[in-house]
This record gives structure tokens, sequence and C-alpha cells, in this order.
């Protein structure tokens, strides 16, 4: 194991979980920290002043090289990606995420870095394992025989796959979980790219504020889904990147529900009762998805255990906020503060 004093690389760090873990590992007295984003500094989700923050482009070879020089771990998390919105209309621009995949496994292999974490998703999963809305809990060999997500998800499998191969014929150490549908504080929750949890809460303050007492659902609402808190797949990184896991493992929630039981329990928070307008036409993803955690449990006798109830409260409550300061042409202000905020 190395020290707090190693350089740590996060890439995809302007980003939701990029953002929160150069925050994490602060927090844990990680002293040199690299933050990578192709976004321009200032649009960050969050920035930590007391990094090595850098603007660069992950498609391009060199810049992968010149963010992973000196680094002892990489925490490889940069992808183009969204909800199902953006993902469904958006497959090329999903699948090159691969050239980041390539150019940071190859950088890490030149520069002999120690550890590599590679962020894959629920979306690798053969799609005739979700038909049902029941739910189905999916293990991780039900990645194969191989139906992924369009797009998104079958770049996320390729380049899981490409991790086990730098790994054993390269030597590299790398971790890969598969992330289901992660939320929380600064998570994207306007403009396009934004997840269900985000998504609804803002459709619930919109109507709580503007007294328009109705929301739009993606799709008949009786979709499944479960959704992990950032604090538990922060949590989830740390152990997963410092185990023995070599093949890709679920880190996600096993608390299954349906779009409208989350909807009931964003209108609980906020206290009020919406008419529901289902738009069928719009995309919706799989009929039904969980995590199995079996696999998890065994590894390392923990999985994601904050309840959406509380996980969706705080994550109201600071896009409550946010809302409001942007109302207010202050969302910039709101956002460097995060720097301190967490
Ligand atoms: P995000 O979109 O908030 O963050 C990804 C970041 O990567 C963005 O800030 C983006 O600007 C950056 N990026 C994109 N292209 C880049 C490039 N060429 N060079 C450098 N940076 C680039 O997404 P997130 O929710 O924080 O997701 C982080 C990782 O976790 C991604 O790999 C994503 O696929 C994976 N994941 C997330 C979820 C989820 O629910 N949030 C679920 C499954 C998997």
């Amino acid at each position: 194991m190395g020290t707090h004093s190693d350089l740590v690389l996060v890439t995809g760090a302007g980003g939701f979980i990029g953002g929160n873990l150069v925050g994490e590992l602060r927090g844990r007295g990680y002293e040199r920290i690299r933050a990578v984003d192709v976004k321009p500094i200032n649009e960050w989700c969050q920035r930590s002043e007391d990094v090595e923050n850098l603007s660069l482009d992950l498609n391009l070879k060199e810049n992968c090289e010149k963010a992973a020089q000196d680094t002892r771990d990489i925490y490889n998390l940069a992808a183009n990606m969204g909800g199902m919105g953006f993902i469904e209309h958006n497959k090329a621009l999903c699948m090159l995420s691969v050239l980041i995949n390539t150019h940071m496994l190859q950088a890490a292999v030149k520069f002999g870095v120690k550890r590599f974490f590679y962020s894959s998703s629920a979306c690798v999963y053969n799609g005739d394992k979700q038909k049902t809305y029941e739910a189905p809990s999916l293990k991780e060999e039900d990645a194969y025989p191989a139906l992924a997500e369009d797009g998104y998800g079958w770049e996320k499998l390729f380049s899981e796959r490409m991790c086990r191969h730098f790994r054993e014929d390269f030597g590299l150490y790398t971790r890969v979980a598969r992330f289901h549908n992660v939320y929380g504080p600064w998570g994207t929750w306007y403009g396009g790219r934004e997840k269900a949890p985000a998504a609804i809460c803002r459709k619930v303050i919109e109507a709580k504020i503007s007294g328009k007492h109705e929301i739009d659902i993606w799709g008949p609402g009786n979709q499944t889904r479960s959704f992990m808190f950032i604090d538990d797949c922060l949590k989830g990184i740390d152990l997963i990147m410092n185990s023995d896991i070599l093949e890709p493992i679920n880190l996600g929630s096993n608390e299954a529900v349906t779009i409208n039981q989350l909807v009931d329990m964003a209108e609980e928070i906020a206290g009020i009762k919406l008419k529901r307008n289902y738009d069928l036409s719009a995309p919706k993803g799989v009929n039904g998805r969980n995590s199995d955690n079996t696999l998890i449990q065994k590894y390392l006798s923990w999985e994601p255990n904050t309840s959406l109830r509380t996980g969706l409260e705080k994550t109201y409550r600071w896009i409550y906020n946010q809302y409001l300061a942007r109302e207010r042409g202050e969302a910039g202000v709101v956002r460097e503060a995060a720097a301190v905020a967490r």
C-alpha cells in the first residue's frame, strides 16, 4: 500500500462522482491529488482549491499521459454520459469514451501506475434479463451472453474487459465496479443529462414554487430501479479499490422502487401532491433493474445501505437550495462554495 503523500489522479473530477471523490480523498488525508476534466475548471460541479486541477481532453493520448505521469493510483471516472434522455440520443458520443479508457490504461502501464479503478455501469447487463417490471436482481454473470444497453453499455462492457486483459497481460492492478444509478448532492439536476432522482426532485420543486401542481413522468411510471446514495458509492469505491476482487462487481443499492414510488417520496418530502402526466414516448430505459448484492456481501461483508428516503431528502434539500440560488443568478457562487462545503 502507498502513503497519503503519493499522487492520486481522479478523472472526471469536474463531474458528480469525481468531484465528490476528490472531496472524500481530501477528507481521508491525501495530500497530493490531481483532478482532471475536459470542462473548463470554472464549470466543474465542485472544485477543491488545494488540489492540482487540470482541464484536459482525455480522448487524446498525450493528455492521458500528462494526467497519469507520476501518479500512484488512478480513479478513472471520466465518461461522456447522462441519464436515459442523453444516452439514448448520443450513442456514438457515449462509445467514444473508449478513447479515454484505452488511453488511460495505456498511460497507466507506461508510467507504472500501481492501481487503476474503473467505473463501469449496470448498463452492461443483458437487456433480455430486464424486460419485466419486477426489478430482476442482476448478478454479475448476467452481463453475458452480452446484450448491453446500446451505445453507452457496450462501451462500458468493452472497457471493463480491457481492464481485465491489461491486468492479465500487462500486470496492471485494475479494479472494476458496476455502479447502479448514483444520486446525491452535486449531481446534475437540470440541462438534459440529469438522472431520474434529480429530475424528479427538480420537477417537484418547480411545482411547489410555481403552484402548478402537475408533474410530467417519463414512461408509464411502473419501471423499477434501485438508487445508490453518493456516500455509499464513495465508500464502495474505496473498499473495492483496496480489495482482492478481480472481476467486475455490482456497486448498487438493492432497494428497488418504481418511478411512481420515487415520485411519492419526493412529494412526501415536499409536502405536496401532484397530478401525474405520463409521457409514454419519452426514453424510459429497461423495464426493471435491481442490484444483486450477494457477491459484494460475500467479499466485503458490506453493501450500500443508505435508505432511499434518507438520501432523497438530502438530495431534495440540496437541489432546492441550488434552484433558489439559480433563480437569483447565484448558481456559480454556490458551486464554488462546494470546495469547503463537504
Ligand atoms: P458526470 O457526467 O457528472 O461526470 C463525468 C465527467 O467526465 C464529466 O464532468 C465530464 O466533463 C468528464 N469527461 C467527459 N469526457 C471527458 C474527456 N474527454 N476528458 C476528460 N473528462 C471528460 O458523471 P458521473 O455521474 O459523475 O459518473 C462518473 C462515472 O461513473 C462515469 O464513468 C459514469 O459512466 C459512471 N457511472 C455513473 C452512474 C451514475 O448513476 N451517476 C452510473 C453508472 C456508471
